[in-house]
This record gives structure tokens, sequence and C-alpha cells, in this order.
């Protein structure tokens, strides 16, 4: 059993070795307390340390401006599909979508429910599923309350790396799969959520960050739990937090620092999906589609030319120890992500595979 394995999984996804490591070392006894993290009181001091280095950490790798507030929400992304119109949606009836794949467009029709009459406003549907509108056609209109969309649909392997330019707008982005993953221009956002279970933790935490003008907008019948001026005003722990997943969270955030930062990183994932992307489109045996400029560096998808080889290819590569690259069944064949904790050699060892495949199938 000694054999490496490499996790593929979109998420929860795997988290770097150091970090498990570190999390093995300490579970029984966590910073001298002689008690395991997760037994003891989120209001403790030696929580609050936690907390604050968590968000810390998060300022400095992401360069958050002061005028933007940091939340730790329940409910995952799924949560903010709904706090989202809930909070922002105001006098106004409706809101812009961009809908690029799976995740949009779910966002859109949990939104839905609360624009009336059924009105929203989705723009840019992605073409064939192969590339989407430059932002300078979304058609964004003026009695919106915000525009939303996702940067990085994981499901489907779509990216937009264009930093959107709409000052007049309330702008707000799934980043799930894309924090962390590369520099972004938080100024350019109004708000950012991301559930943590990609690219910074375990699942059950969400992030989100929010400008502070946001947090005016108040609205009695919100739930408590998904109200932003609430959840603010008792620091994020309105209800007991996850607090293993903070926990866990913050060293996966000093392990980022510790190797460079998120300018590493940019790098790093570039060279790992460029890798990928050069191996499938070497050859005829494996297909993506998605244009240059949408395609993820996060999420590669891939087809095989003949689909009868998809369960011996899946066999073979678990066998390997390349694990669970099956692709979401919304779309099928092929997924692997490839997020920060995943090393280049891990990358290599996939191609390595690849390679070997076609070569005894094609
Ligand atoms: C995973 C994911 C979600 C759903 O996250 P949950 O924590 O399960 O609610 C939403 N959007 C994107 C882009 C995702 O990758």
């Amino acid at each position: 059993m000694n054999k490496i394995i490499y996790n593929f999984s979109a998420g929860p996804s795997m988290l770097p070795q150091e970090v498990l490591l570190q999390i093995k070392h300490e579970f029984l006894n966590w910073n001298d307390t002689g008690t395991s993290i997760i037994e003891i009181s989120h209001r403790s001091l030696d929580f609050l340390q936690v907390i604050q280095e968590l968000e810390q950490s998060l300022r400095n790798l992401l360069c958050i401006p002061n005028e933007y507030v940091i939340l730790f929400c329940p409910g995952g992304a799924r949560g903010q599909f709904d706090a989202i119109p809930m909070n922002l949606l105001r006098h106004f009836h409706s809101a812009d979508y961009i809908n690029s794949g799976y995740w949009s467009y779910n966002a859109m029709l949990e939104a839905k429910k609360y624009c009336s009459p059924n009105n929203i406003n989705v723009l840019s549907n992605y073409q064939n599923k192969k590339f989407v509108l430059p932002m300078k056609k979304w058609n964004i209109k003026n009695n919106t309350a915000y525009l939303h969309y996702c940067p990085n649909e994981t499901i489907d392997g779509i990216s937009i790396y264009e930093e959107p330019n709409f000052p007049d707008k309330i702008v707000v982005g799934d980043f799930s799969s894309f924090i962390l993953s590369r520099k972004i221009n938080i100024k350019k956002y109004d708000l950012i959520y991301a559930s943590a279970q990609k690219n910074l933790g375990p699942s059950g935490l969400t992030l989100v960050i929010l400008k502070n003008t946001l947090l005016n907008m108040n609205n009695k019948l919100i739930p408590s739990i998904l109200n932003y001026k609430k959840l603010f005003k008792y620091q994020s722990m309105f209800n007991t937090p996850v607090t293993f997943s903070w926990y866990v969270s913050g060293l996966v955030l000093k392990w980022i620092k510790k190797n460079g930062g998120i300018q590493f990183f940019e790098k790093l994932n570039y060279q790992k999906s460029q890798l990928l992307y050069n191996t499938i489109d070497r050859s005829g045996f494996y297909i993506n589609h998605i244009h240059n400029n949408n395609r993820s560096q996060m999420n590669v998808t891939f087809n095989l030319k003949n689909p009868k080889l998809n369960n011996i290819f899946l066999k073979k590569s678990m066998e390997n120890g390349l694990k669970f690259l099956k692709g979401h069944k919304v779309v099928g064949g092929f997924r692997a992500s490839i997020y920060n904790a995943m090393p280049l050699s891990g990358v290599q060892a996939l191609v390595q595979f690849m390679i070997q495949f076609e070569k005894k199938y094609g």
C-alpha cells in the first residue's frame, strides 16, 4: 500500500500532505490545550486566535482592501445562491445572471424565486459549451439589482479570466473553484463567495468577501443565518461554526504563503493545466472542445473519442493510483481537478498514463 495515490476529486478535494500530517500530529493535543481542536469552544481565546489568523492570512494573500469585510458562512455556496438575492435584491425585481455552466445556471434558478414575476435577465449563454462571450458583449441592464457570474465552472471546465469592469453595477462572483488559484483584483467585485472544499479546506465553510457598504442593506425577512448584516455583527458566529474547517483552512493558507503565495500557484497551475491540455490536443484520441480563452486551469475536462473505452480507462487509471477522474454525471466523460494542492508530479503521472493508454488502445 505504499504506491503513490493522486486524488483528482473535484470536491471535497485533496489537501496538501504537509497540512494533513500537521493535523494528525496535533489532533489529540492542539496548541498545548490537552484537548483536540474539535473539542474546544469557538469562543475560547485559543480558537479566537485561529479566526484572527485565518482572516489575516486571507487579507494578505488576496490583498483584500480594508473596505471589504470577510464573513465565514454556513450553508455552502448553494446557501449563497439564496443569500445573495435575499440580501441584495432590495427594491429591484430582477438581477443579471451570466449562464456559463452548471453552477451559474443553478444560482440563477435559485434567484428566480425572489424575482417577480419570474423576472431575471439571463445573459451570454455559453455557445455550444465551447466559449463564453467576452464581457463587453454582456448586455447588462440598468434596472437590475446586481450582476452574478461564475469565473470557474467546476463541472463543465469553463473559466472566465477577464475581470469585470462594471463600475455602476454590484458585481457578484461564485469563486468556489477559482479562489486562491490566481491573482484577482478584489476591487473589481462587490461580493465574492466560495465554498471551501475546492481550493481552501474541508467542506462546510463558505467564504464571503463583501464590500462594507453592502452591510447596510437589510430586510427583516432574511433568515438570520443568511443575513450578512447579522453575520457581521456576530463575527460570523451567529451559530456554532464548523470549527474544524476554519482551523484546517487556516493551515492551508499558511502552506500557500510558505510556498510563495498566489503568485507561485498561479504559475504552477498554468504549467499543470498546459501539460494536460497539450496531451489532449496532441492526439485525436482525447477531446476537449473548449476555446483556449475559456479552458479551466482547475478542472480539466476531456472525453475519449471512443466512449466504449470509458470503463477501461477509469479502471486502469484507478489501478495506477490516479483516483476520481470520472466526470460529473451531468456532463459525462472525465475530469481532472488540479487545485493548488495537486503537485506537478500528479499531473505528470496522469499525462504519462494517458500517453500509454493511447498507445495501447488507440
Ligand atoms: C462546488 C460548487 C458549488 C456548490 O458548493 P456547495 O458547498 O456544495 O454548496 C457552487 N458553485 C461552484 C462553482 C462550485 O464549484
